[in-house]
């Protein structure tokens, strides 16, 4: 992992909310967006805080009507995360969610361009300390008029790039705006530029970050549904974060948000650029060797350690005891499966061997425990490594030496020495 880039920070939110700081030496933060009206107060606001106990760090929400913007005060009483209005078309929008007390004004420089609308939103963000998140959007920004001129001009930059000509545009766009901005000496800014294409969003964000020191809100938009969505999403900004560049993520796809902020905050853990919260689930990919219904087991695991467990616990869900020890090493809990039975383990020491539907119960049962005792000071995670030596791990869940004597179990190794 390279360093990450030097920005100048912003904060978002207030002494209620917490102040979110994006930016600077600030974690990156993760951001995402609520489906619903914003004008339907109480939907709202249950989403916004569903979101908030799901760990998103900042929620947006959209105000294309009046009504919207006249919800926001309610909203804004009963919400405890900084909340982003995000303005297209109509500047008044901005004006109004900043009198509602708003922590966060977006503007797409897209759809509002006028210097004097523009300056009338930074004059009122000033007066509040609000920042402002510039946000191109490679969908928004292509001019209908004059487009097929300004694509051939701006084609000769970035001629050896792909899409060179859209890299060009967004920038152009963004350096245009910013303009404004810099003339009025206000700096509490954060850039995105945004495409449904991550090489696109790759190469733009790379060519701004050099042009720019402000913070970084990463996103590819328009990603299709979750599943091609996340790899969409996963592939730009892990790569772009990885090389240091990125302050603030939303990753984005058609579905519940709320699983937009659990794929950001778990990219953000793989790249140790957030400290885990919650369990970190370790499980067998496909193997025939699986002798349990373990695709299931891992889900149902999964859930009810996200619903229960509050320490960062390592646990682990084996399909067998051959090469699971191995690759369960440093779990704090794990269970190890086979033979239609289960033999968990708390740092290295067996506590249960159970038939199959009783696995789930008993491992929740032995996190649940070891939590406590963590809690307690009686233990501590990751202090002892899973050790479980064969020579015949399988006779213990009764498949026996039979089966490695038969050559049914290719894999285990048993030293004589
Ligand atoms: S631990 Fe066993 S079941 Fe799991 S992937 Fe490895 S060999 Fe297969």
């Amino acid at each position: 992992m390279l360093e990450r880039r030097k920005t100048r920070q912003i904060s978002i939110g207030n002494e209620r909310t917490g102040i979110v700081r994006v930016g600077g030496d600030a974690p990156v933060s993760v951001q995402t967006m609520t489906a619903g009206y914003t004008y339907d107060v109480d939907a709202c606001v249950a989403e916004i805080n569903r979101l908030a106990e799901g760990g998103a760090d900042v929620v947006r929400v959209a105000v294309p009507q009046r009504k919207d913007t006249e919800a926001l005060k309610d909203i804004l009483d009963q919400t405890s995360v900084p909340i982003v209005a995000d303005v297209h078309f109509h500047y008044k929008r901005a004006l109004e969610a900043i009198e509602a007390g708003v922590h966060k004004i977006r503007l797409n420089p897209g759809n509002i361009s006028d210097r004097e609308q523009v300056n009338s939103v930074i004059d009122a963000c000033r007066e509040r300390g609000l920042p402002i998140r510039v946000g191109v959007n490679e969908g928004s920004i292509i001019e209908r008029k004059d487009k097929a001129l300004r694509l051939e001009e701006l084609g000769k930059f970035f001629a050896d790039r792909r899409q060179g000509h859209l890299i060009a545009l967004m920038i152009a766009k963004l350096e245009e705006y910013m303009e404004i901005f810099e003339a009025q000496d206000f700096h509490d800014v954060c850039i995105s530029a945004k495409s449904m294409d991550p090489r696109l969003v790759l190469d733009v964000y790379t060519e701004i970050s050099k042009r720019f020191d402000y913070p970084l809100h990463l996103g590819v938009t328009h990603a299709g549904p979750k599943e091609t969505g996340t790899i969409r999403s996963v592939v730009a900004l892990g790569t772009l974060l990885a090389s240091g560049i990125g302050d603030t993520i939303r990753i984005s796809y058609a579905n519940d948000p709320i699983y937009e902020v659990e794929d950001g905050l778990e990219m953000l853990y793989c790249l140790g650029l957030r400290e885990r919260k919650g369990v970190e689930l370790i499980a067998c990919p496909t193997c025939g060797r699986i002798q349990v219904d373990l695709f299931e087991l891992v889900q149902a695991v999964r859930k009810k350690l996200s619903d229960e467990i509050e320490l960062p616990l390592k646990v682990a869900v084996m399909g067998c005891i051959v090469n699971g020890p191995g690759e369960a090493e440093g779990a704090d809990v794990a269970v190890f499966a086979g033979d239609r039975r289960g033999i968990i383990y708390v740092q290295g020491e067996r506590v249960a061997n159970v038939p199959e539907d009783e696995i789930l119960d008993s491992l929740l049962d032995e996190c649940r425990r070891f939590e406590a005792r963590v809690k307690a000071g009686e233990a501590h995670l990751g202090e002892k490594a899973v050790e479980i030596l064969p020579p015949d791990p399988i006779g213990e869940l009764g498949s026996g030496v039979d089966k490695i004597a038969a050559g049914q179990v290719e894999q285990l190794t048993i030293d004589e020495s």
